[in-house]
């Protein structure tokens, strides 16, 4: 049975004017895209509150950030200048499989596929005949960020992300938006006024009285989520039971020593450490479970390891993991916090804010229609169902079995959609890339191997080369990496004269 909300929802809706609650990354990264693309055409605000703040977090992105500075038409140095930006090419997972082992998740790909199998079948062949070295030597970039280096190179493209301070960055796209006419509202929204018939959002009343009506509304309010829980009441999955993580404390210090281009993150007993590093400080944090530690300790633990000076006093964060069970509702879409959360440690949230605001802008212009929203919810539960699998990868595949934490983590109940990906890899070497999805077999590969999956064997298409053609293959490409790295300068030199920040 419909009801009258669901009949008026499938009307198509003209969309005039775009509101955007909320001005941290997720609300100005909207109001970015949207008035670059249509600020000639739609009526763009945002509403923002100085008194609430930001959630202060979130300085590490993946590659796909490039893809969208591009569609907005951002100048790469320019933006790293504004926000004191350096290059990631991975993250360096520590204490992860067992403690004291290290292994890079990296950016690059992996070797060189055949036409038969992927690398990792050679590779695992040429192992077994002791003529391969490490996995990690045929890659450009992971080998890029074990040596510090860094640089543009024009025949070879390094797949990288950055690191950017997240207020600096949020003041980059602010002046950007204001310019292609996006007005900013300075205040607190005090209540989100539906529609009686339609249910559909009409406006927002700030606390100051104004009211702002609107179209389409953009919840950017962070874990708050405002106008798609409080006021829509969407509800919501809960993931804790892969995720137990429910809380993190964040710090700032000053650098000791020149930025490295990888994030950190560290293992610990009941949770895990970042380390952000950019060109004029570092952002630390701990992320852990509740129900493992006290605050107490987990911020001694953070504050006895940070190196430099505490330059911003620690700031706590209480999070849940799990997604809205709709992130687009009648004429509300939520972006970031207020839609979804999966922990930091693959630096996801950022992507699926940039995923969610293009998939909008595939649904513009102009119409609210039931269709569009449904194949849009269809897509981001998909997209955040891989992302939260591989994040999940991480706590299970493990060694570490020195608390109830880790013992926890290693017995518990797997979604089936990774335990099937984990027996299939184990069987047969082999990874699946489902449609849309975010991270590419390399990536599995490299977390899978790096947590101490090793697969029972490998593709026959592997024996179909000599043993001296194996070893040319794989000798080839290793003295390739090696080539192109040397090439490389020191990262941050290369930063300090392509982008410095002032
Ligand atoms: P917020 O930054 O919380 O912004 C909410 C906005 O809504 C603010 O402007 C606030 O003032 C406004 N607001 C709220 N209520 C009202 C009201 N009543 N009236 C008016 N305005 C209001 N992501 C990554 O991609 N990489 C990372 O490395 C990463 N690290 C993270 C580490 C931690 C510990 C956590 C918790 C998250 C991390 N994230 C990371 C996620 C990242 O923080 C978010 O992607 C990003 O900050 C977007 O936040 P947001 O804009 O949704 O929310």
């Amino acid at each position: 049975m419909q009801n009258d909300a669901d009949r008026d929802a499938e009307s198509p809706k003209p969309v005039r004017r775009v509101v955007i609650a909320g001005g941290g990354t997720a609300g100005w990264m909207a109001a970015a895209a949207v008035s670059r693309l249509f600020g000639e055409t739609l009526e763009i605000s945002l509403v923002e509150s100085e008194e609430i703040g930001t959630v202060g977090v979130g300085e590490a992105t993946i590659p796909t950030l490039t893809t969208f500075h591009r569609l907005l038409d951002i100048d790469e140095r320019e933006f790293m200048a504004a926000a004191q930006g350096t290059i990631k090419l991975g993250i360096s997972f520590e204490n992860w499989r067992s403690e004291q082992h290290r292994y890079i998740h990296s950016f690059g790909s992996t070797g060189k596929d055949h036409w038969s199998a992927g690398f990792q079948h050679f590779w695992r062949r040429g192992r077994e005949l002791g003529l391969a070295g490490s996995y990690d030597d045929y890659c450009v970039e992971l080998q890029a960020a074990l040596q510090d280096r860094f640089a543009h190179l024009k025949h070879y493209r390094m797949n990288y992300a950055y690191h950017l301070d997240a207020s600096l960055y949020a003041r980059f796209l602010r002046g950007m938006s204001e310019r292609n006419g996006c007005r900013r509202i300075e205040g607190k929204i005090a209540e989100v006024l539906t529609d009686p018939g339609s249910g559909f959002i009409r406006a927002l009343r700030l606390e100051r009285g104004e009211v702002i009506e609107g179209d389409l509304f953009i919840d950017c309010t962070g874990f708050r989520a405002l106008l798609i829980e409080q006021a829509l009441g969407v509800g919501f999955e809960d993931w804790s039971q892969w995720l137990p993580n429910d809380r993190a404390i964040a710090v700032q210090t000053s650098a000791v020593r020149d930025a490295v281009p990888y994030t950190r993150a560290i293992a610990e007993k009941w949770g895990w450490q970042w380390r952000i590093a950019l060109q004029h400080r570092v952002g630390n944090g701990i992320v852990y479970s509740s129900r493992h530690v006290g605050d107490d300790e987990a911020r001694q633990v953070l504050l006895g390891s940070v190196e430099g000076e505490v330059i911003k006093s620690p700031w706590p964060v209480r999070f849940r993991p799990g997604r809205r069970l709709q992130c687009w509702h009648r004429n509300c879409v939520a972006l970031g916090l207020a839609g979804s959360f999966i922990e930091p440690l693959e630096s996801t949230t950022i992507h699926l804010i940039q995923r969610g605001i293009t998939r909008l802008m595939q649904s513009f212009p102009h119409v609210v229609s039931q269709a569009g929203i449904d194949e849009y919810n269809t897509q981001m539960a998909d997209e955040l169902q891989h992302v939260r699998d591989f994040v999940v990868l991480h706590y299970h595949a493990t060694e570490r079995r020195d608390s109830s934490y880790w013992e926890y983590l290693a017995n518990m109940t797997l979604p089936a959609t990774l335990q099937r990906r984990i027996d299939l890899f184990r069987e047969t070497g082999t990874v699946f890339h489902a449609a849309g999805e975010l991270f590419a077999e390399n990536s599995w590969i490299q977390v899978m191997m790096g947590q101490g999956i090793e697969p029972r064997r490998h593709h026959p298409a592997a024996e179909t080369m000599s043993e001296t053609e194996l070893a040319r293959f794989l000798a080839d490409i290793r003295g390739s990496v090696d080539r192109i790295v040397a090439q490389l300068p020191p990262h941050m030199d290369y930063i300090r004269r392509y982008a410095p920040g002032a």
